[in-house]
């Protein structure tokens, strides 16, 4: 099972995966966008890391360390991408509710959870040019590879592979939401900076499950 400290550590990971991809993402958000995305998951995951890391062990539980996660990666992230993703993280942690530490299913169900999330939170639909693209179909990928009875090492490859398709995909997508829904087809032809960033968030649960 998973238990507190190992989802402390997947903290770590995502801070310090968006410390890698900061430049790229920024260079992404800069074409379409304002330019901030790196700094914004960066800021976010970073400040995430450290509030679940000054959690008192023998007093945590999963849903604690989600919901410490949660909040302070939405009073760390001014941009669009902070509620989303404390949406996400808020949903984890009602997963976890009353367990102390998570079973495989679990981290299936969290990882679903987190594609609702920022589904509900942002009102986007698959299409719009946006991490939705991403994320929904990681989650039907990670749930189908699961219902097959994979292992969960399986289904988060999944999952990343139809992220990455997914985020491929927005190259070719007219923005609905957002800030790049004002250039009409001049965003045509690039990735959308949230849909890339969310191909990391994946590219880290699955390599933080192995
Ligand atoms: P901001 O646009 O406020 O600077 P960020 O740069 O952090 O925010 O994030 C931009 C990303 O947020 C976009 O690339 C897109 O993927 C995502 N996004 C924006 N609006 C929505 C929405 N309503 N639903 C889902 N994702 C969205
Ligand atoms: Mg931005
Ligand atoms: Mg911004």
């Amino acid at each position: 099972t998973i238990g507190t400290e190992e989802l402390k550590l997947l903290f770590v990971r995502l801070a310090d995966a968006m410390a890698r991809e900061k430049d790229r993402l920024c260079e992404l958000d800069g074409v379409i966008g304002d330019a901030d995305h790196g700094i914004a998951m960066e800021l976010g995951f970073t400040a995430a890391a450290k509030a679940v890391s000054e959690l008192d062990s023998s007093a945590s539980d999963p849903t604690l360390v989600f919901n410490t996660a949660a909040k302070s990666f939405l009073n760390a992230v001014g941009a669009s991408s902070g509620p989303l993703y404390a949406t996400a993280l808020m949903r984890a942690g009602a997963v976890a509710k009353g367990k102390s530490s998570l079973s495989d299913d679990d981290m299936v169900e969290v990882f679903s959870a987190f594609a609702r999330g920022i589904q509900d939170r942002g009102k986007a639909e698959v299409g719009e040019k946006t991490m939705v693209d991403a994320w929904a179909p990681a989650a039907a990928a990670c749930r189908a590879a699961r219902d097959q009875g994979l292992s969960l090492a399986d289904c988060l490859a999944a999952a990343f592979k139809a992220g990455e398709a997914g985020a491929e995909a927005t190259k070719s997508m007219i923005a609905a939401k957002g800030r790049s829904s004002r250039l009409g087809d001049r965003a045509l032809g690039h990735m959308d900076p949230g849909a890339a960033s969310a191909v990391v968030v994946m590219a880290c649960f699955r390599d933080h499950f192995l």
